[in-house]
């Protein structure tokens, strides 16, 4: 008689895990289970694992048992260790805290995801009591590691309200003793030095805007009244890594203008000392949404042109240069190991409303930044609600619920376990946060993304060499 779960008859001997399999071009199968981890395996060995024979290769068994693809008297304790590591960061609490101190802006880029306001417009930048209930909201976070990111509209227009949040923060956490740290994400065009000299001073690190070459970005990031701000950006970019020998990440946004360029692209970050590009995708929202028939495109093309980067990238660092590519080293290291960082958008779940959270100028509170154009994903306001209010809300946890990875869109996906959907994107582009599978476009370039860098890892062994050696570099990206 069975009397528990892990009491199997001993013909039976083991049962399969849930696991997801897919057929590649060449024949064989990857199989793939919800803590991350997953097996190449050929025909004959996947026709036993779907007719429940394993037994009849003990090698088999030996791996799939050692993966946790199957159950057998021996693994459960391992297989209980796994999904915890995968896991982990569901449990942490929320690390990431953007702060968007201001939505006026001194550009209007044709894909802001949010809906920036003229700089002559008032009421619309924090104010110090908005600015003190937000950083006393974010120290009710239980998470160890505390990240506060400036976003806004251009976020140093609103310069005393950062400086102020920069310094009660870190009063405040000589009470909580967490890992603090601060980030600008800032378009540059308002830099100075007396700016500059504060967050090198502080250690606000700092991130930008360059979508490659003049003909390029200028096309994408114009002033407000006109021109492009190309020259501007690379001004303050070689200045502040020469002159002021500190940091400065960039990354692209690519836009239908960008497809032709992918080479250029890299090399305008190569010619500037960059050793890291991550190349990002526009999503439907803010203003993005609105000049779809401009900028837009299809997943096909913008995984096309992904792949010439990517494949640019490896030629180069075979002829000897360092220039890593972001997305495929994310992606990378979760298929590699289950002690990923969580990384919002390309997480399972994602970070919404659960390691990432966004902070609007007026204290309202949005489940990730990407969601700020959209009134329906607020679920608070730092001054009405706690950490514990909000992120118990149905709100909140449905938002949860949604990017976990098991809802309708994604729970026959092989690749559900290094990836998610994004509800923001299917709900600018469906008008629905549960997105229709065929439709979803986000999903499709998620699908190539995470298809593309499993067959390097797999079928192509000296690109494997380099994105192994991108995956051991000590940074986030
Ligand atoms: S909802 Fe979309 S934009 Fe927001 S964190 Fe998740 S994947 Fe990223
Ligand atoms: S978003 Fe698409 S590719 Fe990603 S897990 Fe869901 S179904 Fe799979």
């Amino acid at each position: 008689m069975v009397t528990s779960f892990f009491e199997y008859p001993e013909p039976l001997q083991y049962i399969e895990n849930r696991y997801i399999p897919k057929k590649l071009d060449g024949g064989d199968y990857v199989v793939t289970i919800d803590d991350g981890a997953w097996a190449l395996l050929s025909k004959s060995e996947y026709n036993l694992l779907k007719t429940h024979r394993v037994s009849e290769d003990p090698e088999l068994f030996k791996k799939l048992e050692n993966l946790g693809i199957i159950l057998t008297k021996s693994n459960p304790g391992k297989i209980v260790d796994d999904y915890s590591a995968r896991f982990a960061h569901v449990f942490n609490g929320t690390s990431l805290h953007i702060v968007a101190l201001t939505p006026r802006c001194t550009q209007r880029c044709l894909y802001c995801y949010v809906n920036p306001q003229p700089l002559s417009s008032k009421g619309f930048d924090m104010d110090e009591d908005t600015a003190k209930k937000v950083v006393d909201f974010i120290f009710q976070s239980p998470a160890s590691t505390i990240t506060i990111e400036f976003q806004g509209g251009e976020p140093l227009l609103n310069f005393p309200i950062l400086q102020y949040i920069v310094e009660y923060s870190k009063k405040l956490n000589k009470k909580y003793k967490k890992h603090l740290a601060h980030t600008v994400v800032t378009n540059l065009t308002v830099m100075s030095e007396d700016i500059l000299n504060y967050l090198i001073k502080s250690r606000v690190a700092i991130c930008t805007s360059l979508d490659g070459p003049k003909e390029v970005h200028d096309k994408n990031r114009r002033y407000l009244g006109g021109g492009g701000t190309h020259d501007d950006v690379v001004h303050w970019i070689k200045d502040i890594r020469t002159q002021f020998a500190y940091n400065v990440h960039a990354l692209p946004v690519i836009t239908r203008f960008s497809l032709p360029y992918a080479k250029e692209i890299v090399d305008e970050y190569m010619g500037l000392g960059l050793d890291r590009i991550r190349i990002k995708h526009i999503i439907y929202c803010g203003l993005a949404r609105e000049n779809w028939d401009k900028i837009g495109y299809t997943p096909d093309e913008y995984i096309n042109f992904w792949k010439e980067v990517l494949d640019y990238c490896f030629r180069l660092n075979k002829n000897g240069k360092k220039l890593l590519e972001g997305t495929s080293v994310l992606i990378a290291r979760k298929l590699l190991s289950r002690d990923y960082e969580a990384f919002t958008c390309l997480g399972w779940p994602c970070g919404a409303a659960l390691s990432q959270t966004s902070y609007n100028y007026n204290g309202d509170i949005r489940i990730c930044d990407e969601s700020r154009s959209f009134e329906e994903f607020k679920i608070g306001s730092v001054k009405s609600d706690d950490y514990r209010s909000v992120y118990t809300s149905p709100k909140a946890l449905n938002a949860v619920a949604l990017t976990c990875g098991l809802n309708s869109l994604c729970d026959a996906c092989v690749w559900h376990p290094y990836c998610n959907n994004c509800l923001v994107s299917s709900f600018g582009q469906q008008g629905n946060p549960i997105s229709k599978l065929p439709l979803d476009y986000d999903c499709k370039i998620r699908k190539g993304l995470v298809d593309h860098v499993f067959k390097t890892l797999v079928y192509s062994e000296e690109n494997r060499k380099i994105l192994l050696e991108w995956c051991s570099t000590k940074f986030g990206v």
